[in-house]
């Protein structure tokens, strides 16, 4: 007998932190496709698995706390259930958390969806000594019950059977349970459910209840519609409400909202009480006790700092033995390419575009993983909710949560694995505004240009140059903050429960799953797009090519070798640096260097300046060798040589504008690799604003340094 394929859609529903990507994972292992959801930055993932005759989608909806439409993840989950209609919801709950929990869960029985209860995180629910009634809890919610372990994949077949049956219904206790409000509440929804039935102005396939409730709680979504219609159905309903509102405040003498919400709680209440004993775990309480130390207010801020000073060296400092394995590995390469490769353009482009410009991506990818491992660590261990407790105050004064402390610090190493950090952020709004301000933590691959302007035009004082320029990236980060979150993010930072966590030792499997789920799109898109625009800038580079003076060059370079002096070596290498100079002026990058002239020239900015600034795109360390070779002299004694002849008059580089020069590095958007994970993290129009904002400031930050030092006669 031949069975045809049937499918079935799952969607995952869960608070965060409940053990939902755990589920997901475990449910359909590899088979996953990660992307976006429609026109917001709200990660999508999507998994496939097949059970039973069933060809099964899962889609892990973004963790939310309750079903309003406050956030846009809670904006994204709802629109989900209600307009796509999954066959099945499992509610993916940690169990330790019930109560919590169980918010959400009543706002998915409003709803009407076919229900299934994931009670996670069973181990630890155990383990506190608390006990469940399952029976009871299942019959009572009218939804099966399925404990689970997802980070062991104890359970998940239990989960994905119980959610079968409920599709095929097959689940014995399955029923639509209503939740009761109270009296006056019920009462004013069963007159508001007639209303609309009749008028027949519900909302596209959600329960005529659930509109009635949403309507009564002024959901701003819901009620919209209303508000701006002009027919006569959308006045009656109005008017409906309004009175359905106010007789509810009269008799309860409290807000309509809030009615309703109490409501819920009290269902969880009863709930509760009847299915669980011994609700206070251990485990909760030893939590506690932590907690009186590490959120004290005398303590917990330096063990906080101690903790992310260590997170930082860990990264950099650690981080630094393997980088300079992989750069001394990306430079064997290259040098055994030359001598093995006949000099060609294929060569070069192989050499100096390929292994060049991913090898200077790849070299990060230690700092990263150790840097997510110590994240995750602290993830899941539930002190990054401490200090993000601990922070919360301060970052508030820029519009922001305590969570986006640690995207910023970070940026002081590397703006991309940063920008990468704001994923550990709830708030799509929080990530948003936290990727645009994380570039202007001044990041390390700036630093060997501080030191070389610093160093060459303010010697004694260059210690003081270079962090007065950290300073200045951070109160620049401040105001901007401000400024943002006063205009382009007005709608208030959602509320969101700062909610503490139990600790719990992580898991070491826990730990690198965490850590591999975040490296690996640094490793995917990163190294691809970077293959392409490090392919585009060799091009731009190398081309046009002047092929005439170059052989008389290479000519000229030959002979002088042949001889073999000392003096007529010196000479053929200040040739091939002038040949290199020659190109990069001819190429399409000199050319915009000629284009940048006019842009960089009020800022007192030599076009050698102006050139480095664009290939500085590709990475800040690049203004180092770009100025090298625009000022003709040899990479590798680089220091001092370059000092020299960026010191000496004919360079046309003043102290003021050089210090107006270290603005603008420090200002400008970081490099090609920060921008393609700004675009991976906020999406393409987000980029082009964050580099827009990034260059203006860094401009006119400039503009106004210069003028003003020349004003003061600095210059
Ligand atoms: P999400 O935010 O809901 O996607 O949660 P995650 O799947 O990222 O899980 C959060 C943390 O809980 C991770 O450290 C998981 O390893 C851990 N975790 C998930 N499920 C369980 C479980 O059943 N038992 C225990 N002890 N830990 C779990
Ligand atoms: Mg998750």
């Amino acid at each position: 007998m031949v069975e045809t394929k049937r499918t079935l859609r799952i969607a995952l529903a869960g608070n965060p932190n409940s053990g939902k990507t755990s589920v997901f994972n475990a449910m359909t292992g590899a088979r996953q496709k990660v992307g976006n959801w429609p026109g917001v930055t709200v990660e999508k993932k999507v998994g496939m698995l097949s059970r039973r005759g069933y060809a099964i989608e899962v889609i892990d909806l973004p963790g939310t706390y309750s079903l309003t439409a406050f956030s846009v993840e809670e904006r994204v989950a709802r629109s989900f259930i209600v307009e796509e209609q999954p066959d099945v919801v499992i509610h993916v709950i940690d169990t330790g958390n019930l109560s919590r929990n169980l918010y959400l869960t009543v706002q998915l029985m409003e709803l009407g969806v076919d229900l299934v209860l994931d009670l996670n995180m069973w181990d630890e629910f155990q383990a506190s000594g608390a006990e469940l009634d399952l029976e009871k809890l299942h019959r009572m919610m009218g939804a099966p019950v399925v404990p689970t372990v997802a980070s062991r994949g104890d359970g998940i077949e239990e989960l994905i059977d119980a959610a079968i049956d409920l599709a095929e219904d097959r689940e014995e206790h399955h029923r639509h349970v209503p939740i009761s409000y109270g009296p006056h509440v019920n009462d004013m929804l069963e007159d508001l459910v007639e209303l609309l039935d009749e008028k027949g102005v519900s909302q596209n396939g959600a329960p005529t209840r659930w509109t009635a409730i949403k309507l009564l709680e002024r959901d701003p979504e819901i009620i919209r519609p209303f508000l701006e219609s002009e027919t006569r159905e959308a006045a009656t309903v109005r008017d409906a409400v309004d009175r359905a509102t106010r007789h509810i405040e009269t008799a309860t003498g409290s807000d309509a909202e809030k009615v309703i919400s109490e409501g819920r709680y009290g269902y969880i209440e009863g709930a509760l009480r009847e299915a669980v004993t011994d609700q206070t775990t251990d485990r909760m309480e030893v939590s506690r006790r932590i907690d009186e130390l590490l959120t004290n207010r005398f303590l917990g801020y330096p063990v906080f700092i101690l903790l992310m000073w260590v997170l930082f060296q860990m990264t950099f400092r650690l981080g630094a033995y393997p980088m300079s394995w992989i750069e001394s590995f990306v430079t064997w390469l290259a040098t055994t390419l030359t001598s093995v490769l006949p000099e060609s353009l294929l060569s070069s482009l192989l050499i100096d575009g390929v292994v060049g410009g991913v090898g200077s991506v790849i070299v990060f990818l230690p700092n990263i993983l150790i840097l997510f491992l110590g994240v995750a660590f602290l993830e899941d261990s539930g002190y990054m909710a401490r200090g993000a407790f601990l922070m919360d105050r301060l970052m508030h004064s820029i519009g922001l949560h305590g969570k986006s402390f640690i995207p910023m610090l970070m940026g002081f190493g590397c703006s991309v694995p940063a920008i990468m950090a704001t994923r550990t952020l709830e708030s799509s709004r929080d990530r948003l505004l936290t990727a645009l301000l994380v570039p202007l933590m001044s990041c390390s691959a700036r630093l060997p240009v501080y030191l070389l302007i610093a160093g060459t035009f303010f010697a004694e004082q260059a210690g003081t140059v270079v962090f007065a320029l950290y300073a200045i990236g951070v109160v620049i980060a401040l105001l901007v903050g401000r400024l943002f979150s006063a205009t382009l993010f007005r709608s208030a930072p959602a509320p969101f429960v700062m909610e503490l966590p139990p600790y719990r030792m992580p898991t070491p499997r826990g730990l690198l799953v965490h850590m591999w789920e975040r490296s690996k799109i640094y490793l995917q898109k990163m190294g691809g797009i970077i293959l392409i625009a490090s392919v585009i800038l060799w091009f731009l580079g190398a081309f046009p090519q002047i092929p005439e003076t170059t052989r008389d060059y290479e000519a000229e370079m030959a002979r002088l070798e042949s001889t073999g002096t000392a003096e007529a070596m010196e000479r053929a290498e200040e040739l091939e640096n002038e040949l290199a100079a020659k190109q990069i002026e001819t190429s399409y990058i000199g050319q915009a260097g000629e284009l940048v002239r006019p842009v960089v020239e009020p800022l007192g900015f030599t076009w050698e300046m102006g050139v480095s600034l664009v290939t500085g795109f590709v990475a800040k360390e690049v203004i180092v060798s770009t100025m090298g070779v625009l000022y003709q002299v040899g990479e590798e004694e680089g220091g001092t040589s370059l000092q020299e002849a960026l010191r000496s008059p004919k360079s046309g580089v003043t102290p003021l504008s050089a210090f107006a020069f270290l603005i603008f590095v420090l200002l400008y958007t970081p490099c090609i690799a920060a921008v393609v994970a700004v675009k991976r993290e906020i999406g393409v129009r987000w980029m082009w604003f964050s580099i827009g904002y990034q260059t203006a400031l860094a401009w006119l930050m400039s503009f106004g340094v210069y003028r003003i030092g020349m004003l003061l006669g600095l210059g």
